[in-house]
């Protein structure tokens, strides 16, 4: 059985005022949740939402993280400070960080191994463009941006989330339909399986792109959609709320 993983991304969004004001709302509807959910904030706000979350049953985690444990490498956070402010999660390979820095698929894969070797949940985010799913690429693409995934986590494949984000539905307000996301996630599921089939029926694969209150309850009800990672609704207890509610 997968219990149901309503995961907020922020982005580089908040402040210290409305992030009290959002960490609250949220600490306050949680409870009694079938779903589990977790916030993924920006990087200095990892102990206010420590403070304001611990011991809500609310999880919380980072959207990036260094490949590398420690050194010279400036402005990056390793997965042991995640783990210092008790992160339970870790965005890797958002399709802003492989379009904006350059991230490669090989990159994420180890990504994806650091953090499980430091005790946290990689959500690995894949997903086509526009381009891409109007030349029928979808199936390759992100069979190409899982493969390395699967070689690099091995025994560990059972630890990871995979986040199925259309490139084209990500904060543009279009969505998958739950046909086509359905359609994807399925194959997501399969090429797990043929690494790890045990591990394929337990990993949560949630879906990304532009989901709200009104579109939520119909994806989530495909039988391959684990949950949401959620931009722009997760800002708004109340949208983001209302989310959980319908997984
Ligand atoms: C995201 O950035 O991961 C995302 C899904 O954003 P939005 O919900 O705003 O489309």
């Amino acid at each position: 059985m997968r219990i149901p993983l309503i995961a907020g991304n922020w982005k580089m969004n908040g402040s210290l005022a409305s992030n009290a004001v959002l960490l609250d709302g949220i600490r306050a509807g949680a409870a009694g949740l079938s779903a589990e959910m977790a916030v993924c904030v920006p990087a200095p706000y990892l102990a206010q939402a420590q403070a304001a979350l611990d011991g809500s049953g609310v999880n919380w985690g980072a959207q990036d993280a260094s490949v590398h444990d420690s050194g010279a490498y400036t402005g990056e956070v390793s997965i042991a400070m995640l783990r210092d402010f008790g992160c339970r999660y870790v965005i890797v390979g958002h399709s802003e960080r492989r379009s904006y820095h350059g991230e490669t698929d090989e990159l994420v894969a180890q990504k994806v191994v650091r953090a499980i070797a430091g005790g946290l949940v990689p959500i690995v985010c894949v997903g086509e463009t526009l381009q891409e799913r109007e030349q029928g690429m979808t199936d390759a693409v992100v069979t190409r941006q899982l493969k390395p995934v699967l070689a690099a986590a091995g025994g560990g494949l059972a630890k990871i989330v995979v986040a199925y984000e259309p490139v084209w539905a990500i904060g543009t307000g279009k969505t998958a339909t739950p046909e086509m996301a359905q359609q994807v996630h399925e194959l997501i599921r399969s090429t797990l399986a043929q690494a790890d089939s045990t591990a394929a029926a337990t990993v949560r694969i949630l879906y990304g792109g532009s989901m709200k209150p009104d579109n939520a309850g119909e994806l989530l009800a495909k039988p391959d959609i684990d949950g949401g990672l959620i931009g722009g609704a997760s800002l708004k207890a109340v949208d983001f709320l209302a989310i959980a509610r319908s997984a």
